[in-house]
């Protein structure tokens, strides 16, 4: 194939077999939110470049090595968005949805962009959900997030391959004490830090908590940590936290390295980790940002979210098979229908059908062709029955009905009869 007719790397075709994971992931999160009274809001792909400089903040990966930024015809610098939160903090302030302190749940899904080094598990087009709380500031709140997270997995059949992290980061004064500790205690050692750890050094030390390098691991072993520079409020929030997750009996881990390296993250930090997908096994992570609406210009206001990883989620579905297996059953019944009589009536028995029972997968044959090839388009269909209507069916007003999947004989069904045996068979009824 040509070159120009491929796809941009790391930007995938989602195709139609791969389509029923993503809509029973998409549709039992959607059921699962309103059910919490989440609500959904939809959010433009595209931002002003400054949002996500402001936002997201000079100094993190995102934003200084991943973004994918272009200037539109009117000169403006534009920015696909690499993650949702800055932009629906964005909407919430230009329409005034958080003001005089009202409470937002809100939920938004749809693909994110980042330039980064594809593999499992990491796309340059990728897709997530995302959970955001504006005027909310105790852990009660908090602890909702994780818990609906956690049913979730339960619902869907991942609750053993995921494991939740947790961590609080404080208040911005306590991270900054702590902040100039670590950068003392890592300046000593500078030169056995690896090279990206060097320059975090200087832009942004809390990340390199986070570092993949091992022999900068082993340096952070005695390294102070975040935990001992907690002030009283982030402790209490914390143990708050913590009390409700043993309430509802949510199991966790504290890991005191977990950082999301951006200023106006505090206090809780969280993330879900499967062992299942290799290195990239982080399945959702999120936290509080009290700082971030000032950040923006806004009123002090309180914010928590997290954002999912679908595609992580999706492979994580596929590699433990939890997919139901009826989802991607391609159809129920397929209709075959001789000669232009019979194919008009096909058609309005078919719309008949399809109003008396509308959870029914039915086909109705297309492009003509003998008894023999239509019978072959039904048998390919995947379809569990065909529906014979040729001249003599018409005149008797019946069809045959053929079982595809296994030997038992073939039978005449009154039109009248139709939709009722076609919904107790396949339990649509
Ligand atoms: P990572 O450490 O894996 O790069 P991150 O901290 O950059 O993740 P967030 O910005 O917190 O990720 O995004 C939330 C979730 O979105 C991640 O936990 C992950 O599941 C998913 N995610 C992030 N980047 C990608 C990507 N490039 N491809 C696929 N999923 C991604
Ligand atoms: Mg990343």
């Amino acid at each position: 194939m040509s070159k120009s007719l491929q796809a941009i790397r790391g930007m995938n075709d989602i195709l139609p077999q791969q389509t029923p994971a993503w809509r029973y992931l998409e549709t039992t999160l959607a059921t699962l939110l309103d059910s919490y009274g989440y609500l959904e809001i939809r959010l433009p792909i595209l931002e002003f470049t400054d949002l996500f400089a402001r936002g997201i903040g000079e100094g993190t990966d995102v934003v200084d090595k991943e973004m994918y930024t272009f200037l539109d015809r009117n000169n403006e610098s534009l920015t696909l968005r690499p993650e949702g939160t800055a932009g629906c903090v964005r909407a919430v302030l230009e329409h005034g949805l958080t003001g005089g302190g009202q409470v937002q749940k809100l939920w938004y899904a749809g693909p994110m962009f980042r330039y980064e080094k594809p593999q499992k598990g990491r796309y340059r087009q990728f897709h997530q959900i995302g959970v955001e709380v504006f005027n909310l500031p105790g852990p009660d709140i908090d602890a909702e997030l994780i818990t609906l997270t956690w049913r979730l997995w339960k619902q869907l059949g991942l609750a053993d391959a995921v494991t939740l992290q947790l961590n609080s980061l404080g208040s911005s004064e306590a991270r900054g004490v702590y902040r100039d500790a670590l950068v003392a205690y890592l300046r000593e050692r500078f030169d056995q830090l690896d090279e990206d750890s060097q320059r975090r050094l200087t832009t942004n030390p809390l990340r390199i908590l986070d570092s993949k390098n091992a022999q900068t691991q082993a340096l952070l072993a005695d390294a102070p940590t975040l935990h001992d520079y907690l002030d009283e409020e982030s402790r209490a929030h914390f143990e708050g936290l913590k009390a409700r997750l043993d309430a509802v009996g949510i199991k966790y881990e504290i890991n005191p390295k977990l950082v999301r390296g951006l200023d106006y993250y505090g206090r809780t930090v969280f993330e879900w980790v499967t062992d299942k997908l290799g290195s990239q096994g982080t399945v959702c992570a999120g936290g509080r940002y009290d700082g971030l609406i000032t950040q923006f210009g806004g009123k002090p206001t309180p914010g928590v979210g997290f954002a999912m990883g679908v595609e992580r989620l999706v492979l994580l579905l596929e590699t433990l098979q939890c997919v139901p297996a009826e989802l991607s059953r391609p159809a129920d019944a397929f209709i075959c229908a001789f000669g232009e009589a019979a194919e008009l009536a096909a058609l309005a028995l078919a719309e008949d059908i399809r109003n008396q029972v509308p959870g029914l997968r039915l086909l109705v044959n297309a492009g003509g062709g003998s008894f023999k090839s239509q019978f072959k388009k039904a048998d390919k269909s995947g379809a569990l029955y065909a529906l014979i209507l040729g001249e003599d069916e018409l005149a008797k007003r019946v069809v045959g009905c053929k079982p595809l999947r296994d030997d038992s004989e073939q039978q005449s069904i009154a039109w009248s009869d139709l939709a009722d045996h076609l919904a107790s068979c396949t339990q649509q009824a």
